[in-house]
């Protein structure tokens, strides 16, 4: 299968999730993680008509960010100049923030306050505003990063100091299941999660996203309320099986 033959499969895999659920497909945004392909196959993507383009670690990400920068611009955004729309969707340590901060439009990973300060610091500095969704822990996998749910409130709040931060929803990962549907609880719970947090106004403005669903996962998510999927190896592949 070619990566547009892989594209058009997977919208209609989330077409019929949405179906399945009375949602509509235009709520769901697709982003193509590329973090284990290369250059060459990240521009397939983008040739396909991937523009949100998903990484875990700056240093994997480096080569290709600049060479598409190069090609396309930096400073992709929803509504505007046709430029990779990136998210950083990995754990982020504290001193890395200044270096996804302003080559990452989004940051999937926010789970604590001293990170959210870092972020706020390089943010602030180049006068922009980075949207964030804040990673949660549903599942309590030890292996899984993010906050537990009982530490949203109290993140939430804090935010309130670092205006160069947006959140604008909650991430989590699932644990990986051979039968997807086994997931459904732990995205289930991140709905309600959000659903509280906008209930009770933790945050200065309600979370519309939920950045939930990876390949082996995403239609259960789409069917529980998912924006975002991140989808890796369904989608882009994985280099050694391209080979
Ligand atoms: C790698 C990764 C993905 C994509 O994984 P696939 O299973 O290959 O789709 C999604 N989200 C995060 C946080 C990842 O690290």
């Amino acid at each position: 299968m070619t990566l547009a033959e892989r594209k058009a499969d997977v919208e209609l895999r989330i077409a019929e999730a949405c179906r399945r659920v009375g949602r509509d497909p235009s709520e769901v945004g697709v982003i193509a993680v590329t973090k284990y392909v290369s250059l060459e196959r990240t521009q397939e993507a983008l040739a396909a008509g991937c523009w949100h383009l998903g990484e875990n670690r700056w240093q994997d990400a480096r080569e290709k960010w600049l060479a598409l920068a190069d090609e396309y611009g930096e400073g992709g955004s929803e509504n505007g100049s046709k430029a990779p729309i990136w998210h950083f969707i990995g754990s982020l340590q504290t001193n890395k923030a200044k270096d996804v901060v302003g080559r990452f439009t989004y940051i999937h990973s926010l789970d604590r306050l001293p990170l959210a300060e870092a972020i706020h610091r390089k943010a602030s500095s180049l006068g922009i505003t980075v949207p964030c969704f804040i990673q949660v822990n549903v599942s309590g996998e030890e292996s899984k990063h993010g906050l537990t749910p009982d530490g949203l409130q109290e993140l939430a709040l804090g935010l309130r100091d670092y205006p160069s931060i947006q959140p604008i929803g909650l991430m989590t990962m699932a644990p990986h299941e051979e039968d997807p549907e086994l997931t459904r609880p732990v995205f289930r719970r991140l709905r309600e999660l959000r659903d509280e947090a906008n209930r009770l106004g933790w945050f200065l403005e309600p979370l519309a996203e939920l950045s939930m669903g990876m390949s082996n996962d995403f239609e259960v998510a789409i069917e529980e309320g998912a924006t975002r999927v991140r989808l890796g190896t369904i989608l882009v592949g994985k280099e050694e099986e391209l080979m």
